[in-house]
């Protein structure tokens, strides 16, 4: 039994997908996901955000749901025009870059492919249609600058996010906010459409030429692809309010059905007890991370020591500490795969009660809201007592947990040796056969310092390195 948090409820609750019942594929489950607006690189804290969906959607397959997932990519607001028009490029030239590096971001930390990645500006005619849904049920209303939705008219309002229309007395203000990220203090009408202004792209629309507001774009796409309601819609917790809150308002408000069951919010990676975010200045990308030596699977271990609800607060030293219990763990599963090629089926008695248990003990782990910090807990103690297993039923339950984990444990190599040290190797080799002793002597000393010693058997050069690490 599956158990997530949903942000609706503010409880845990037993997942149960919308077509569990009678539907022809009750296991198809549709996920929706926030993604980048690619004005600049992603940093690690969205990556930590895309990571804990990975661990989402990856543990509902693990029940043999078929994940329809979702993500969008936004490449039209303000950011994306003001950063456009400083290089003196088209909004398209612009964003290029950024989608392309957040797709390799996504590929070096195992986040699996969604299904869909759809473009704001490919769906303008989804949000033009949603627009004049609002507008015809005066659920919107035109101002001087834009269309708004009008929350005072969309009595859920704060349902996801519980905050308040009491007191603001909105009805008379009408607040008119053009930014998509105003203040997280007050609700306030939305802008839906923004007008168009010189120098900025824009669109044709029966209520006025322009450009969809954030909020929309989400409404429109999640709809187009998942269906007026569909399960599962995530993001980090400064979506809850406004974002996804409107994404209610503007969905639910327009089709009159329950929008998604769930919604599933992570929270933030920190630095230094404070958001880590581009306003903020205070980021780091995954490619800092690789210039300090980091593997990106080492930052996903390190998102997964802590449960998604949880703030987690980034150093370097936690990030290193993070690398080294990584390290062994790859180390771990180097050995077992080489015993295990070896193992020929007569090595110890297959456990078959104790597979089951910790098998048992990883899946209550997750399936208690994904907490990922347990089920690594579990990991290492399996580690610990593999001994009692063979080498291959060993291997075959860290495949099984690795499933989930994404930390690339097939991907293990044999040998872990880099090339520069092999070709020092022939080199000596070649030293040997030519009888030149003093010079072969000086690439072992050269190899120790590097971290491996060579011995020589009858079999040829034998290489073990001096520490698990290498
Ligand atoms: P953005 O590109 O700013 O729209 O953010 C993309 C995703 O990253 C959203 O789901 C955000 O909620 C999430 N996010 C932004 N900042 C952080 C952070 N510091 N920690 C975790 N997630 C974040
Ligand atoms: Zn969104």
């Amino acid at each position: 039994m599956l158990k997530i948090f949903n942000t609706l409820s503010r409880k845990k609750e037993i997942f149960k997908s919308v077509k569990e019942r009678g539907a022809r594929s009750k296991k198809e489950i549709g996920l929706y996901t926030c993604g980048p607006t690619v004005y600049n690189y992603a940093h690690i804290g969205n990556l930590r955000t895309y990571v804990f969906e990975d661990i989402l959607r990856r543990t509902l397959e693990s029940v043999r749901y078929k994940v329809k997932h979702v993500m969008n990519i936004t490449d039209i607001d303000d950011k994306i025009i003001h950063g456009a028009q400083k290089e003196g490029k088209n909004i398209f030239e612009f964003t290029k870059i950024y989608e392309k590096t957040f797709f390799e971001d996504l590929n070096k930390l195992n986040i699996k492919k969604a299904w869909k990645y759809p473009k704001a500006t490919v769906h303008i005619k989804e949000m033009i249609q949603l627009v004049k849904e609002l507008l015809d049920k005066k659920l919107a209303y035109v101002a001087e600058n834009g269309v708004y939705f009008d929350i005072s008219r969309f009595k859920k309002y704060g349902k996801l996010s519980g905050i308040s229309k009491l007191g603001q007395n909105i009805g008379m203000m009408k607040s008119r906010i053009l930014t998509d990220e105003y203040s997280k203090a007050n609700a306030q009408d939305f802008a839906l459409w923004k007008f168009k202004k010189d120098g900025e792209p824009s669109w044709k629309a029966p209520f006025g030429e322009g450009r969809p507001g954030w909020h929309l774009e989400c409404s429109a796409m999640s709809m187009k692809y998942l269906g007026k309601s569909f399960d599962i819609h995530a993001g980090g917790v400064d979506l809850i309010f406004p974002h996804h809150e409107n994404e209610i308002a503007q969905s639910e408000g327009a089709t009159g059905k329950k929008f998604a069951k769930y919604f599933l919010e992570g929270e933030h990676l920190l630095v230094a007890g404070e958001k880590m975010s581009k306003s903020k200045g205070n980021v780091f990308t995954l490619r800092d991370i690789e210039k300090r030596k980091v593997s990106p699977l080492a930052f996903r271990y390190f998102v997964l020591g802590a449960h998604y609800r949880s703030k987690l607060n980034f150093t370097w030293d936690a990030l290193w500490a993070s690398q080294r219990a990584f390290l062994r763990l790859y180390e771990v599963v180097r050995i077992i795969k080489k015993q295990g090629s070896r193992d020929k089926g007569q090595g110890k008695a297959y456990r078959n009660v104790e597979i089951l248990k910790y098998r048992k003990m990883f899946k209550s782990a997750l399936f208690d809201d994904l907490n990922t910090p347990k089920a690594l807990a579990v990991l290492w103690n399996f580690i610990k007592n593999c001994s009692k297993f063979t080498y291959t039923d060993a291997l075959k339950l860290l495949y099984e947990f690795d499933e989930v984990l994404g930390l690339g444990f097939k991907e293990v190599k044999l040998s872990n040796i880099p090339q520069i040290i092999l070709n020092l190797v022939q080199k000596r080799e070649e030293c040997r056969r030519e009888k030149k002793w003093k010079e072969a002597d000086e690439i072992r000393e050269k190899l120790k310092q590097k971290g491996f010693i060579i011995e020589d058997t009858s079999k040829g050069p034998k290489l073990s390195p001096t520490s698990p690490l290498i």
